[in-house]
């Protein structure tokens, strides 16, 4: 192991308080989450108890309105704590991410009675939310969804299967895309279901690569009945809501990914300048040394990528394009990083004995959630060049 303890990256965050903010944050995670996050990942056990710590230290609401119990902050300081979470411990970062999705629908679309009954305990009060657009045949293709919302009375009644749910079967809330009208994006509403709701089943969680304690589930609707009262925005609003929290939510998983790289190269850092081979420290030889530098390049340039766009979005200013360049980068950096890291590491970096294959395992993901790379891709090209002709 390292005789020299690798130095955590130096931040410049806007104010004192920020700078204070993420200290906290990373109190919280060396004493809270990072002991733990290996036994419990490998058990598959989802940590509830540190999203209550979370929630009563006011994190789970960085981004929102104090008015509603939100933290005020800005985007770029919000990425900086989930980046911080995620080095810790994915599941945490992550799911943080995932509930701030799930809160932006209402946040951003909900009247003014529907914001004051039901954000403050969403951000502040304990509750943890679940964000449902994905469905076993509309993946990439989210406009195609087919779970449906029939209008009965003042009730909406909705049927049809969500799937890759993540906090499925756990949440308190469920912010859910499903067909109120037409095919296609135009006939997607959005509503807010409470986790409790009669005839809402979820399956049992997915067997996964990775982020093993972080449940991701089917959701069955069997005829859930929710008042018109907790339908979000207009009826066909539904898909442009979603997007509109996706570009947000995009940012959110480029951070994750950037804390997850960071994390990898410490541990490659720590191990190399402690590691001897041939009589020397193996940080010394230049084919690692050229690695761990350009691991370091990658994680700088994607924190640097993901800052810039959030500092658009809290300037006000479009920063679709620029989310999906940082998602894009970010998670591909994590990729690269981490199976880098696995190779410092050489034969131990292969076992469980060291964190390195387990944060491959969850850099992975981050390439498919919210938008595969490939999508992403997409959404860049369509800025650049418009929409494809048919
Ligand atoms: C752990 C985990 C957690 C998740 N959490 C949530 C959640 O909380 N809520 C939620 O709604 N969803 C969630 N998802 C779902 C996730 O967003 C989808 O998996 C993702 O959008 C891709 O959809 P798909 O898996 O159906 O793949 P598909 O859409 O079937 O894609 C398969 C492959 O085809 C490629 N592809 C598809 N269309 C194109 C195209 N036009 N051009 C080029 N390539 C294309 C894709 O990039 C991919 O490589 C989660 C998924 C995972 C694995």
């Amino acid at each position: 192991m390292s005789d020299r303890a690798p130095q955590w990256v130096e931040r410049r965050l806007p104010t004192e308080e920020s700078s204070q903010l993420v200290a906290l944050v990373r109190d919280i995670a060396q004493r809270e989450i990072t002991p733990r996050a290996a036994e419990e990942e490998e058990a598959g056990r989802f940590p509830r108890e540190v999203f209550t710590l979370l929630s009563e230290s006011g994190l789970l609401g960085l981004p929102y309105d104090s008015a509603h119990g939100g933290g005020d902050q800005p985007y770029e300081v919000y990425l900086q704590v989930l980046e911080e979470l995620s080095a810790a411990r994915l599941t945490v970062g992550l799911g943080v991410s995932v509930h701030s999705l799930a809160c932006h629908a209402l946040a951003g679309y909900g009247t003014k009675g529907q914001q004051t009954e039901h954000l403050p305990a969403m951000l502040s009060g304990g509750l943890l939310g679940a964000y449902c657009l994905s469905e076993p045949a509309s993946g990439s293709d989210a406009a195609s969804l087919v779970t449906k919302a029939v209008r009965d009375g003042e009730d909406w009644v909705i049927t049809g299967t969500k799937a890759w749910i993540t906090h499925g079967g756990i949440a308190d809330f469920y912010t859910v895309l499903a067909r109120t009208g037409v095919e296609g994006p135009r006939g997607i509403t959005a509503f807010l279901v409470p986790g409790d709701a009669p005839g809402l089943g979820a399956a049992v969680p997915e067997k996964k690569m990775g982020m093993k304690g972080s449940p991701t589930a089917q959701l069955h609707f069997d005829g859930v009945r929710v008042p018109d009262a907790r339908r979000i925005g207009e009826e066909g609003q539904g898909f442009a809501i979603a997007l509109s929290a996706l570009d947000s939510g995009r940012l959110g998983i480029a951070a994750c990914a950037i804390g997850v790289a960071q994390a990898a190269l410490n541990e490659a850092l720590g191990y190399a300048t402690g590691r001897k081979q041939f009589g020397r420290p193996i940080a010394d030889f230049q084919g690692l040394r050229f690695m761990l530098a350009d691991m370091a390049t990658r994680i700088e340039a994607g924190r640097a990528l993901y800052l810039e766009a959030a500092r658009l979005r809290d300037a006000g200013r479009p920063f679709s394009r620029q989310a999906a360049m940082a998602k894009l980068f970010c998670t591909d950096a994590a990729m690269q990083v981490t199976v880098d890291a696995v190779q410092v590491l050489g034969g131990y970096g292969y076992t469980q004995d060291f964190p390195v294959e387990r944060l491959m395992r969850e850099a992975k993901v981050l390439q498919i959630v919210e938008g595969t790379n490939q999508i992403q891709r997409m959404v860049i090209a369509r800025h650049l060049a418009g929409p494809e002709s048919r």
